[in-house]
């Protein structure tokens, strides 16, 4: 029976909407702090196969891999397998030799698909997900009580209690939430907000593009495979890469961005996209040689058109929620866009496993998850894209920002300038080594204490 947490006794029912790196940590709290609550997820794939790509998690979200008890099993799969990670090398690559900048301790590199079966393994196995389920809407209930519907693609309908939209960046819950709120407010005569609810709908492109893939160590020369053995990342004029080993070392990842200057806010074409090798690193020329070896390494590159979703007014609507992409898809440069999935999922499960949330007082629970979980996620939205704008040497006011290509590749420029650099996107990565499992757990515990009894 494709069903976990199913107690007969279950205070209420879920939808997990999405079978990502979300959905699965929200499934595996749950199973973990909340028995009495069943769940089911809904996975738009056939099955599970997540991108031939790796991850890297900050000291907060490996914090969280201890806290769901996983060290044991992914260490042994992380790029060094060193206890307390790698450190993580910024450099100016876009020029030969590279300029060093600095260095942040404790970065772990995994490869996506282990991080998958290793959460799906602790969930329950595969069988615990519906497959080839893709959402195309919820009907809003029409009671305080009365069960939600969920419709999907294939013409078959389910009900749940609440539904968790863990769906990504194109979230088909984030469409149907908003375009509630829209309707309703046009019913009220609010047109402006209306319209404005409706742009909340559609991700936006970032103008940025993300060519990525695995390398294996082998087929690298000596040199690349010592440069590749601690993460790099290698800032340059509107580009950056990142090349970090995953695997115990047998491969590397390599994720080349770059941004195309003067971009519209819709993409055309489509978003994932396989691309040879020769292409990409002509697009990187003149930058580090070994890190053109490695891409040129790649077994399947792809590109990958970046959008991001705007700051949300709420993620929470009566019994439901967004996490992780759905609610705050962001850009790759602080590593955090999982990490953070990972958090609502975490701040959400204790919320829900409290005995003071019960099905009648839902949708005050779902307003301490989003008072909680979306300032905090939308400030690393805003911190991720001005990452990006740094490591792409850009920064709108700063001296970078109108230094051409070629004299960036060319090294014409003072030197003074990386200063700048190097101090921004450290203050901005402090948050990264900054948690404490035990105070989310207080302050959840703080702020249901004043809810209204069930
Ligand atoms: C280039 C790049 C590099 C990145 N690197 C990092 C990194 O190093 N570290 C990090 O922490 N983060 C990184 N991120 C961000 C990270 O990949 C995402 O934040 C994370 O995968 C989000 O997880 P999610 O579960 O919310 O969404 P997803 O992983 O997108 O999962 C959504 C799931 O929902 C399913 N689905 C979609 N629509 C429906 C539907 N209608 N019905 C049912 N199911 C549906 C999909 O099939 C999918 O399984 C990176 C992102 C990019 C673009």
């Amino acid at each position: 029976m494709p069903i976990t947490n199913s107690v007969s006794q279950a205070k209420f029912r879920v939808a997990i909407v999405g079978g990502g790196m979300g959905g699965l940590v929200l499934a595996l709290c749950l199973k973990k702090y909340a028995p009495d609550v069943r769940f089911d997820i809904y996975e738009a794939a056939a099955e599970l196969a997540e991108l031939g790509a790796g991850i890297s998690m900050s000291p907060r979200t490996w914090l969280m891999i201890k806290e769901l008890g996983l060290v044991d099993e992914l260490l042994p799969t992380t790029g060094t397998q060193a206890p307390t990670g790698n450190p993580l090398i910024f450099r100016k690559g876009d020029e030969d030799p590279a300029i060093d900048l600095f260095e942040l301790p404790q970065l772990h590199t995994v490869q996506r698909s282990i991080l998958q079966q290793v959460l799906t393994k602790h969930i329950g196995g595969d069988d615990a997900i519906h497959f080839s389920k893709r959402l195309t809407s919820y009907e809003s209930e029409t009671s305080p009580t009365a069960p939600i519907t969920l419709h999907f693609k294939d013409g078959t309908t389910a009900t749940c209690d609440l539904v968790i939209g863990s769906d990504g960046v194109r979230s088909a819950v984030r469409r149907t939430m908003f375009t509630d709120l829209a309707n309703h407010a046009e019913n009220q005569g609010q047109t402006d907000e209306a319209a404005q609810l409706r742009e909340m709908v559609e991700p936006v492109y970032s103008g940025q593009l993300a060519h990525r893939g695995i390398a294996p160590s082998s087929a690298l020369s000596a040199y690349a495979f010592a440069q590749t053995r601690s993460p790099q990342l290698l800032m340059g004029k509107n580009g950056d890469i990142i090349i970090y080993p995953i695997a115990g070392s047998k491969s590397v990842n390599v994720l080349a961005i770059r941004y195309i200057p003067g971009h519209g806010k819709v993409f055309d074409g489509p978003w994932v996209e396989s691309m040879t090798q020769e292409a990409i690193a002509k697009l990187f020329e003149g930058w580090q040689p070994w890190a053109l070896e490695a891409i040129m390494a790649v077994e399947k590159p792809f590109r990958w058109a970046m959008h991001t979703v705007p700051e949300l007014p709420t993620y929470v609507t009566h019994r439901a929620a967004l996490i992780g992409d759905a609610a705050h898809a962001m850009l790759p440069y602080q590593g955090a866009g999982a990490g953070q999935a990972f958090e609502d999922g975490f701040v959400l499960s204790l919320i829900l496993s409290s005995p003071a949330v019960t099905l009648s007082n839902l949708p005050e629970a779902l307003k301490v998850y989003d008072d909680l979980r979306r300032p905090f996620s939308q400030g690393v939205q805003r911190g991720s894209e001005r990452n990006g704008e740094s490591y792409h040497l850009r920064r709108a006011g700063s001296d970078w920002e109108n230094l051409s290509e070629e004299d960036s590749r060319a090294g014409r420029y003072p030197r003074e300038w990386l200063k700048d650099i190097a101090e921004d996107v450290q203050a901005q990565m402090r948050w990264t080594f900054e948690a404490n499992i035990e105070d989310d757990r207080a302050r959840v515990a703080e702020r249901l204490a004043a809810l209204s009894p069930a």
